[in-house]
């Protein structure tokens, strides 16, 4: 494995991105008219890889999720677990 300091953001497919969305509207239960956009960034957090992605979902209110990984990355398991997490967080504030 090698460390890149500035680590370039992966291609993302259209397939990709749409897989992602699926399981979004999917798990989430919400109308395929709402409309998300993810983006990835680069991630500061120590222990993390350089790219996360954050979801942006415009519900009303919108959430936002995120996920510690690239797009290409994120496995169906890992947008259950980001959305359980949102929703804890939520529950605290
Ligand atoms: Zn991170």
């Amino acid at each position: 494995m090698s460390i890149d300091l500035f680590p370039k953001k992966p291609a993302v497919s259209a397939e990709q991105s749409q897989q992602v969305k699926d399981w979004l509207y999917e798990i989430l239960q919400i109308d395929r008219q709402t409309v998300i956009s993810l983006s990835q960034l680069q991630c500061q957090d120590s222990g993390c890889p350089p790219i996360q992605t954050a979801i942006a979902v415009m519900t009303s209110p919108h959430r936002v999720i995120r996920i510690h990984k690239a797009i290409p990355d994120i496995a169906y398991t890992d947008v259950v677990q980001a959305i359980a997490a949102n929703t804890n967080n939520q529950k605290e504030s």
